[in-house]
Protein backbone atom coordinates (compact mmCIF):
# COMPACT_ATOMS: atom_id res chain seq x y z
CA UNK A 1 0.00 0.00 0.00
CA UNK A 2 1.68 3.08 -0.88
CA UNK A 3 0.15 6.23 0.58
CA UNK A 4 -0.22 9.42 -1.64
CA UNK A 5 1.26 12.47 0.46
CA UNK A 6 -0.35 15.48 -0.24
CA UNK A 7 1.91 17.20 2.37
CA UNK A 8 5.42 16.32 0.66
CA UNK A 9 3.67 16.65 -2.88
CA UNK A 10 2.24 20.05 -2.27
CA UNK A 11 5.21 21.14 -1.08
CA UNK A 12 6.72 20.18 -4.02
CA UNK A 13 4.11 22.14 -5.83
CA UNK A 14 4.87 25.04 -3.86
CA UNK A 15 8.72 24.99 -4.29
CA UNK A 16 8.40 24.83 -7.98
CA UNK A 17 5.61 27.85 -7.49
CA UNK A 18 8.07 29.62 -5.45
CA UNK A 19 11.35 29.43 -8.22
CA UNK A 20 8.76 31.17 -11.20
CA UNK A 21 7.88 33.60 -8.60
CA UNK A 22 11.62 34.41 -8.31
CA UNK A 23 12.29 34.46 -11.28
CA UNK A 24 9.20 36.64 -12.00
CA UNK A 25 10.81 39.16 -9.86
CA UNK A 26 14.37 39.11 -11.35
CA UNK A 27 12.83 39.75 -14.33
CA UNK A 28 10.93 42.89 -13.62
CA UNK A 29 7.09 41.04 -13.63
CA UNK A 30 4.62 41.47 -11.25
CA UNK A 31 4.23 39.48 -8.44
CA UNK A 32 1.05 37.48 -8.19
CA UNK A 33 -1.47 39.16 -5.39
CA UNK A 34 -4.24 36.53 -3.93
CA UNK A 35 -6.83 37.72 -1.81
CA UNK A 36 -9.30 36.27 0.22
CA UNK A 37 -12.72 37.33 1.78
CA UNK A 38 -14.19 35.93 4.90
CA UNK A 39 -17.44 36.56 6.29
CA UNK A 40 -17.84 35.94 9.61
CA UNK A 41 -16.09 33.86 12.44
CA UNK A 42 -16.36 29.89 11.61
CA UNK A 43 -13.44 28.04 12.96
CA UNK A 44 -13.05 26.16 10.53
CA UNK A 45 -13.14 29.08 7.73
CA UNK A 46 -10.35 30.83 9.70
CA UNK A 47 -8.65 27.67 9.66
CA UNK A 48 -8.28 27.27 6.04
CA UNK A 49 -8.22 30.90 4.92
CA UNK A 50 -4.96 31.40 7.46
CA UNK A 51 -3.46 28.39 5.63
CA UNK A 52 -4.51 29.96 2.44
CA UNK A 53 -2.28 33.50 3.04
CA UNK A 54 0.39 31.64 4.88
CA UNK A 55 1.29 29.99 1.85
CA UNK A 56 0.96 32.68 -0.03
CA UNK A 57 4.03 34.16 2.01
CA UNK A 58 5.53 31.03 1.76
CA UNK A 59 6.19 30.61 -2.64
CA UNK A 60 6.31 34.75 -2.35
CA UNK A 61 3.06 35.93 -3.23
CA UNK A 62 1.36 39.37 -2.16
CA UNK A 63 -1.75 38.52 -0.36
CA UNK A 64 -4.45 40.35 1.47
CA UNK A 65 -7.66 39.45 3.57
CA UNK A 66 -10.34 40.91 3.82
CA UNK A 67 -12.18 40.08 7.32
CA UNK A 68 -15.99 40.81 7.36
CA UNK A 69 -19.09 40.69 10.24
CA UNK A 70 -21.17 38.04 9.98
CA UNK A 71 -24.23 40.25 9.93
CA UNK A 72 -23.18 41.95 6.90
CA UNK A 73 -25.24 42.81 4.19
CA UNK A 74 -25.12 41.37 1.05
CA UNK A 75 -25.04 44.45 -1.21
CA UNK A 76 -22.15 45.48 1.06
CA UNK A 77 -20.45 41.89 0.17
CA UNK A 78 -21.06 42.38 -3.14
CA UNK A 79 -19.61 45.64 -2.91
CA UNK A 80 -16.33 44.22 -1.84
CA UNK A 81 -16.31 42.20 -4.64
CA UNK A 82 -16.37 45.08 -7.00
CA UNK A 83 -13.60 47.03 -5.32
CA UNK A 84 -11.49 43.32 -6.05
CA UNK A 85 -12.72 42.98 -9.34
CA UNK A 86 -11.32 46.87 -10.94
CA UNK A 87 -8.23 46.47 -8.18
CA UNK A 88 -5.67 46.55 -10.77
CA UNK A 89 -2.97 44.84 -8.52
CA UNK A 90 -5.08 41.62 -7.12
CA UNK A 91 -4.80 38.92 -9.85
CA UNK A 92 -7.12 36.57 -8.09
CA UNK A 93 -9.41 36.44 -5.61
CA UNK A 94 -11.45 33.34 -3.15
CA UNK A 95 -14.69 34.12 -1.19
CA UNK A 96 -14.49 31.30 1.67
CA UNK A 97 -17.88 29.43 1.92
CA UNK A 98 -20.26 29.10 3.39
CA UNK A 99 -21.31 32.28 4.12
CA UNK A 100 -23.96 33.55 6.29
CA UNK A 101 -27.84 32.78 5.33
CA UNK A 102 -28.72 36.00 4.44
CA UNK A 103 -26.13 36.16 1.55
CA UNK A 104 -27.10 34.32 -1.80
CA UNK A 105 -24.07 32.24 -2.44
CA UNK A 106 -24.66 31.73 -6.12
CA UNK A 107 -25.32 35.97 -6.49
CA UNK A 108 -21.71 36.62 -4.53
CA UNK A 109 -20.31 33.12 -7.15
CA UNK A 110 -21.64 35.51 -10.22
CA UNK A 111 -20.25 38.42 -9.36
CA UNK A 112 -16.46 37.52 -9.35
CA UNK A 113 -14.72 38.65 -12.54
CA UNK A 114 -14.27 35.05 -13.89
CA UNK A 115 -10.55 36.22 -14.69
CA UNK A 116 -9.92 36.31 -11.19
CA UNK A 117 -12.14 33.59 -10.25
CA UNK A 118 -8.77 31.05 -8.76
CA UNK A 119 -11.51 28.97 -7.17
CA UNK A 120 -13.00 27.90 -10.50
CA UNK A 121 -16.40 28.27 -9.26
CA UNK A 122 -17.91 31.12 -11.99
CA UNK A 123 -20.32 29.54 -14.24
CA UNK A 124 -17.89 30.81 -17.10
CA UNK A 125 -15.31 28.74 -15.53
CA UNK A 126 -17.05 26.11 -14.96
CA UNK A 127 -19.09 25.86 -18.59
CA UNK A 128 -15.17 26.35 -19.64
CA UNK A 129 -14.10 23.05 -17.58
CA UNK A 130 -17.09 20.78 -18.88
CA UNK A 131 -16.54 21.97 -22.55
CA UNK A 132 -12.21 20.97 -22.11
CA UNK A 133 -11.26 24.83 -22.94
CA UNK A 134 -8.75 26.30 -20.57
CA UNK A 135 -10.20 27.59 -17.11
CA UNK A 136 -10.02 27.52 -13.94
CA UNK A 137 -10.29 24.18 -12.45
CA UNK A 138 -11.69 23.88 -8.75
CA UNK A 139 -8.69 23.45 -6.71
CA UNK A 140 -9.68 20.19 -4.71
CA UNK A 141 -10.17 18.24 -8.15
CA UNK A 142 -7.65 19.59 -9.50
CA UNK A 143 -5.29 18.69 -6.76
CA UNK A 144 -6.74 15.20 -6.92
CA UNK A 145 -5.82 15.01 -11.00
CA UNK A 146 -2.61 16.72 -9.80
CA UNK A 147 -1.76 13.62 -7.03
CA UNK A 148 -3.01 10.99 -9.40
CA UNK A 149 -0.77 12.25 -12.03
CA UNK A 150 2.82 12.63 -9.53
CA UNK A 151 1.75 9.23 -8.23
CA UNK A 152 1.39 8.03 -12.11
CA UNK A 153 -2.03 6.51 -10.66
CA UNK A 154 -3.01 5.20 -14.13
CA UNK A 155 -7.46 6.52 -14.28
CA UNK A 156 -7.81 5.76 -18.02
CA UNK A 157 -10.19 2.68 -18.61
CA UNK A 158 -10.65 2.32 -15.04
CA UNK A 159 -13.67 2.06 -13.15
CA UNK A 160 -14.02 5.56 -10.98
CA UNK A 161 -16.72 6.23 -8.18
CA UNK A 162 -17.06 9.55 -7.08
CA UNK A 163 -19.37 9.65 -3.75
CA UNK A 164 -20.89 13.02 -3.47
CA UNK A 165 -22.16 15.68 -6.18
CA UNK A 166 -20.92 18.90 -4.98
CA UNK A 167 -20.39 21.61 -7.19
CA UNK A 168 -16.76 22.23 -5.85
CA UNK A 169 -15.76 18.76 -5.47
CA UNK A 170 -17.71 15.47 -6.28
CA UNK A 171 -19.03 17.06 -9.51
CA UNK A 172 -16.28 18.64 -11.52
CA UNK A 173 -14.09 15.61 -10.02
CA UNK A 174 -16.58 13.57 -12.21
CA UNK A 175 -16.45 15.51 -15.01
CA UNK A 176 -12.66 15.55 -15.34
CA UNK A 177 -11.78 12.02 -14.39
CA UNK A 178 -14.37 11.45 -17.27
CA UNK A 179 -12.61 13.61 -19.88
CA UNK A 180 -10.42 12.78 -23.07
CA UNK A 181 -6.86 13.70 -21.07
CA UNK A 182 -3.67 12.29 -19.70
CA UNK A 183 -5.55 11.62 -16.49
CA UNK A 184 -8.84 11.20 -17.04
CA UNK A 185 -10.28 8.29 -19.71
CA UNK A 186 -12.20 6.77 -16.53
CA UNK A 187 -16.08 5.24 -16.70
CA UNK A 188 -17.14 7.27 -13.89
CA UNK A 189 -19.84 6.83 -11.53
CA UNK A 190 -21.30 9.57 -9.76
CA UNK A 191 -22.89 8.47 -6.11
CA UNK A 192 -24.95 10.49 -3.84
CA UNK A 193 -27.36 10.71 -0.86
CA UNK A 194 -29.71 8.41 -2.88
CA UNK A 195 -28.01 5.95 -4.42
CA UNK A 196 -28.83 2.72 -3.61
CA UNK A 197 -26.95 -0.44 -2.97
CA UNK A 198 -23.47 1.89 -2.86
CA UNK A 199 -21.13 -0.32 -1.61
CA UNK A 200 -21.96 -3.21 -4.79
CA UNK A 201 -20.84 0.23 -6.80
CA UNK A 202 -18.17 0.76 -4.42
CA UNK A 203 -17.13 -2.80 -4.88
CA UNK A 204 -16.47 -2.76 -8.29
CA UNK A 205 -14.02 0.66 -8.33
CA UNK A 206 -11.07 0.78 -9.33
CA UNK A 207 -10.62 4.47 -7.94
CA UNK A 208 -13.24 5.99 -5.22
CA UNK A 209 -12.86 9.41 -4.74
CA UNK A 210 -15.47 9.93 -0.95
CA UNK A 211 -16.40 13.35 -0.71
CA UNK A 212 -19.54 13.29 1.17
CA UNK A 213 -18.77 14.83 4.44
CA UNK A 214 -19.42 11.95 6.97
CA UNK A 215 -16.64 10.60 9.02
CA UNK A 216 -15.44 7.17 8.00
CA UNK A 217 -18.24 6.12 5.82
CA UNK A 218 -16.06 4.10 3.65
CA UNK A 219 -15.03 0.74 5.05
CA UNK A 220 -13.06 -2.10 4.54
CA UNK A 221 -15.75 -4.05 3.22
CA UNK A 222 -17.30 -1.90 0.48
CA UNK A 223 -13.75 -1.93 -1.49
CA UNK A 224 -11.79 -4.64 -3.36
CA UNK A 225 -8.36 -5.30 -3.25
CA UNK A 226 -6.11 -3.19 -5.01
CA UNK A 227 -8.27 -0.24 -4.30
CA UNK A 228 -7.15 3.54 -5.08
CA UNK A 229 -8.90 5.46 -2.58
CA UNK A 230 -9.06 9.10 -2.34
CA UNK A 231 -10.41 10.61 1.01
CA UNK A 232 -11.95 14.11 0.29
CA UNK A 233 -13.27 14.62 3.74
CA UNK A 234 -12.61 16.93 6.37
CA UNK A 235 -15.11 16.33 9.25
CA UNK A 236 -14.36 17.56 12.90
CA UNK A 237 -14.84 14.19 15.29
CA UNK A 238 -15.51 15.44 18.86
CA UNK A 239 -12.32 13.95 20.76
CA UNK A 240 -11.39 14.81 24.36
CA UNK A 241 -7.97 13.15 24.59
CA UNK A 242 -6.94 16.18 22.05
CA UNK A 243 -6.12 19.45 23.83
CA UNK A 244 -8.50 21.20 20.91
CA UNK A 245 -11.45 18.63 21.63
CA UNK A 246 -11.68 17.40 18.33
CA UNK A 247 -10.13 15.17 15.52
CA UNK A 248 -10.22 15.60 12.33
CA UNK A 249 -11.68 12.47 10.40
CA UNK A 250 -11.82 11.76 6.56
CA UNK A 251 -14.55 10.17 4.86
CA UNK A 252 -13.09 6.88 4.79
CA UNK A 253 -12.15 4.51 7.48
CA UNK A 254 -8.59 4.10 6.99
CA UNK A 255 -7.79 1.57 8.80
CA UNK A 256 -9.66 -0.97 7.35
CA UNK A 257 -9.71 0.38 3.77
CA UNK A 258 -5.88 0.81 3.47
CA UNK A 259 -4.91 -2.97 4.10
CA UNK A 260 -6.71 -3.92 0.97
CA UNK A 261 -5.94 -0.30 -1.22
CA UNK A 262 -2.98 0.16 -3.65
CA UNK A 263 -3.34 3.70 -3.04
CA UNK A 264 -4.64 5.94 -0.60
CA UNK A 265 -4.68 9.49 0.78
CA UNK A 266 -4.44 10.25 4.55
CA UNK A 267 -6.29 12.86 6.65
CA UNK A 268 -5.12 15.15 7.25
CA UNK A 269 -2.08 15.20 4.58
CA UNK A 270 -3.44 14.26 1.34
CA UNK A 271 -5.97 16.36 -0.06
CA UNK A 272 -6.29 19.02 1.79
CA UNK A 273 -2.84 20.66 1.04
CA UNK A 274 -3.15 19.74 -2.49
CA UNK A 275 -6.03 22.23 -2.18
CA UNK A 276 -4.28 24.77 -1.01
CA UNK A 277 -0.97 24.36 -3.60
CA UNK A 278 -3.76 24.19 -6.59
CA UNK A 279 -5.44 27.47 -5.54
CA UNK A 280 -1.59 29.13 -5.62
CA UNK A 281 -1.19 27.48 -9.51
CA UNK A 282 -4.66 29.05 -10.17
CA UNK A 283 -3.35 32.08 -9.32
CA UNK A 284 -0.07 32.33 -10.84
CA UNK A 285 -1.59 31.23 -13.79
CA UNK A 286 -4.17 34.29 -13.32
CA UNK A 287 -1.13 36.54 -12.57
CA UNK A 288 0.53 34.88 -16.03
CA UNK A 289 -2.69 35.49 -17.92
CA UNK A 290 -2.32 39.45 -17.37
CA UNK A 291 1.17 39.65 -18.10
P1 LIG B 1 -21.47 18.71 0.36
O1 LIG B 1 -21.60 18.67 1.84
O2 LIG B 1 -21.86 19.93 -0.39
O3 LIG B 1 -22.28 17.51 -0.28
C1 LIG B 1 -22.20 16.22 0.17
C2 LIG B 1 -22.55 15.27 -0.95
O4 LIG B 1 -22.52 13.95 -0.43
C3 LIG B 1 -23.94 15.50 -1.52
O5 LIG B 1 -23.84 15.53 -2.93
C4 LIG B 1 -24.75 14.27 -1.09
O6 LIG B 1 -25.64 13.83 -2.08
C5 LIG B 1 -23.66 13.24 -0.85
N1 LIG B 1 -24.04 12.31 0.22
C6 LIG B 1 -24.50 12.60 1.45
N2 LIG B 1 -24.77 11.48 2.14
C7 LIG B 1 -24.50 10.45 1.31
C8 LIG B 1 -24.58 9.05 1.44
N3 LIG B 1 -25.01 8.48 2.55
N4 LIG B 1 -24.21 8.29 0.38
C9 LIG B 1 -23.78 8.85 -0.77
N5 LIG B 1 -23.67 10.19 -0.94
C10 LIG B 1 -24.02 10.97 0.08
O7 LIG B 1 -19.99 18.23 -0.04
P2 LIG B 1 -18.60 18.97 -0.20
O8 LIG B 1 -18.69 20.43 0.00
O9 LIG B 1 -18.05 18.41 -1.46
O10 LIG B 1 -17.78 18.38 1.04
C11 LIG B 1 -17.61 17.01 1.26
C12 LIG B 1 -16.53 16.80 2.30
O11 LIG B 1 -15.29 17.22 1.75
C13 LIG B 1 -16.72 17.62 3.58
O12 LIG B 1 -16.21 16.86 4.67
C14 LIG B 1 -15.84 18.82 3.35
O13 LIG B 1 -15.37 19.40 4.56
C15 LIG B 1 -14.69 18.19 2.58
N6 LIG B 1 -13.94 19.10 1.72
C16 LIG B 1 -12.60 18.99 1.76
C17 LIG B 1 -11.82 19.76 0.93
C18 LIG B 1 -10.34 19.59 0.97
O14 LIG B 1 -9.62 20.43 0.50
N7 LIG B 1 -9.85 18.48 1.50
C19 LIG B 1 -12.41 20.67 0.06
C20 LIG B 1 -13.80 20.76 0.01
C21 LIG B 1 -14.57 19.95 0.86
Amino acid sequence: MIILDGKQTSNNIKDEIALVVQNRKSKGLKTPHLAAIIVGSDGASMTYVSSKVKSCQKVGFNSTLIDLPDDIAEEQLLDEIEILNKDNDIDGFIVQLPLPKQIDEQKVLMAVNPDKDVDGFHPVNVGKMTLDLPSFLPATPYGILELLERYNVETSGKNVVVIGRSHIVGRPMSILLSQKRKFGNATVTLAHSRTKNLSDITKEADIIVAALGIAEFLTGDMVKEGVTVIDVGITRVKDDTKKRGYRLAGDVEFESVSKKAAYITPVPGGVGPMTIAMLLKNTLQACENRD
